[in-house]
Parts: C-alpha cells; sequence; structure tokens
C-alpha cells in the first residue's frame, strides 16, 4: 500500500523535513577533527526535543542514537560512540524527526577539515546524483526513472552504487512503501504518482559497490574498505517537478561561514 498523502499533510511533512535540515545545520557546527561521534549525537537530540519534536531513529528497530553517523568506509547506519573525527575523514550524518505525526529523513555528508580532491569529488558527485534522481521524480515517471539517473551519472565516474539499501516511501511512518532503488531501469518499478512522498538517497562508494553488516548489527560498510558518501532529502511528487520537503540550505550557510 502506497499513501499518497493531501495538501495538509505534505505540509506538516515539510515541517519535520525543513527541521531535519535545521538540527543537521547545528551538527554541521560541531564537525570538526576531535569531536566524538556521540558527542554530535547529544547535540542533534537536544535540537530535536527543543523544536518540539521526536528523534525518529532513537529506538526505531532498536537503533541507539538520534542520528546514524557513518565515517568514512561506513555506508549507513553507523552507530554514534566514542569514535573521534579525524582530519580527512568524511562522515555521513543521517537524521530523522517525527513531528505532528509525521517522519522527516535527511542526510549529508560532511568533510572533516581538509580533505583529499578524490574524497571532495565523489561527495560533489553523490550529492549532484541525488539532484538527479529528484528530477526523474515526478508523476507519471517510475523509481527505475530515479535510480537509472543516479547510476548513469555515478557510474560513469566509475563508483559503486550501493544496492543492498535504498531510499523509500516516507510519512506516518520512517519507511514507507515504495522502495526507492538508487539503481535500475527507465520505465521499471513501481509508478509514481502526484502527492506521494519519498526520500531518496544515493549512498555511493568511492570503490566497488560491494557492502556488508558490522557484528554490532547496525552499521554498514563497504567490503573494500574505501569510502562512501551518502546524501538524502525527501520530495513530494508532482506533475512536471518535484517538491524538495526537506533542504541543505540550512547547512550550507553553517559551511561556507568555516
Ligand atoms: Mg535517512
Ligand atoms: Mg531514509
Amino acid at each position: 500500500m502506497i499513501y499518497i498523502k493531501t495538501e495538509e499533510e505534505i505540509e506538516i511533512q515539510r515541517e519535520s523535513s525543513l527541521l531535519v535540515g535545521k538540527t543537521l545545520a547545528e551538527v554541521a557546527k560541531y564537525v570538526a577533527p576531535g569531536i566524538k561521534t556521540i558527542e554530535l549525537d547529544a547535540i542533534a537530540e537536544a535540537f530535536i526535543k527543543d523544536h518540539g519534536a521526536v528523534p525518529g531513529f532513537k529506538g526505531y528497530g532498536g537503533f541507539p542514537g538520534s542520528l546514524c553517523i557513518s565515517v568514512n568506509d561506513q555506508v549507513v547506519h553507523g552507530i554514534p560512540g566514542n569514535q573521534v573525527l579525524q582530519e580527512g575523514d568524511i562522515v555521513s550524518i543521517d537524521c530523522g524527526v517525527l513531528k505532528n505525526g509525521f517522519y522527516g529523513d535527511s542526510a549529508y555528508t560532511f568533510a572533516v577539515g581538509e580533505i583529499s580532491e578524490e574524497l571532495q569529488l565523489l561527495l560533489e558527485r553523490t550529492k549532484a546524483s541525488l539532484y538527479l534522481g529528484i528530477e526523474q521524480a515526478v508523476a507519471g515517471n517510475r523509481t527505475g526513472d530515479i535510480g537509472n539517473a543516479i547510476q548513469r551519472y555515478t557510474e560513469g565516474f566509475g563508483y559503486g552504487v550501493v544496492r543492498e539499501l535504498v531510499g523509500h516511501g516516507v510519512g506516518r511512518k520512517l519507511h514507507e512503501k515504495p522502495e526507492v532503488p538508487n539503481y535500475g531501469r527507465r520505465g521499471s518499478g513501481v509508478k509514481l504518482k502526484e502527492n506521494m512522498t519519498l526520500a531518496i538517497e544515493p549512498m555511493i562508494n568511492l570503490g566497488s559497490r560491494g557492502v556488508k553488516q558490522e557484528a554490532d548489527g547496525w552499521t554498514i560498510r563497504t567490503i573494500d574498505g574505501k569510502p562512501s558518501a551518502h546524501f538524502e532529502h525527501d520530495v513530494a511528487i508532482r506533475k512536471g517537478k518535484a517538491d524538495i520537503l526537506s533542504t541543505f540550505s540550512y547547512i550550507e550557510e553553517i559551511l561556507n561561514k568555516k
């Protein structure tokens, strides 16, 4: 069952998605060499609660954190802990909030201090692939059109597209149908209808696409040990052009000041 949202529900969801962007911006102020990932998690949790919302990930399936924090070869679902960020790392920070009954879910991958050009390009291209996917997220297209756009662009650079984890519908539940793979054939998959709301989230590896799950039952890592990037937006499907509910503008305001 795929939920089609009312306009009113989409506006409530937008508020949740924007709060995720604001939370990630708050966290962005502190992303620097020397900070522990558990400290970033505490900053996010306090910020979310101060804004009348509940951390969307905490307790979800037993997940212990308010953020998923995934460093370097960790792809997604990293558990905040005593890991200290180091100069030259990249860190994917994925945040969910629940407010007024609806979830927002968005992620951004940050550079820690100065990073190599190779990693800078991985971040830029992964983010660009998200927007290419979003361009295809319009009524009448199919989920495969989104995945194909992401895959074609990123594989063109020799990157690996993670297949085991995918985007998803989002709304009253954090994960709703349909699945939104980051790969696929044009014209395949679920047909998109107006007022579906999707979380689109390419996970792109510098090396090959293979991933494995750690013994902690959560953390996903690349098999070859090479770094991976992840960016995620929530969108509402419309005719002609998707309506992006989340935003990176608060985050990038902070990054531009750094
Ligand atoms: Mg997410
Ligand atoms: Mg998601």
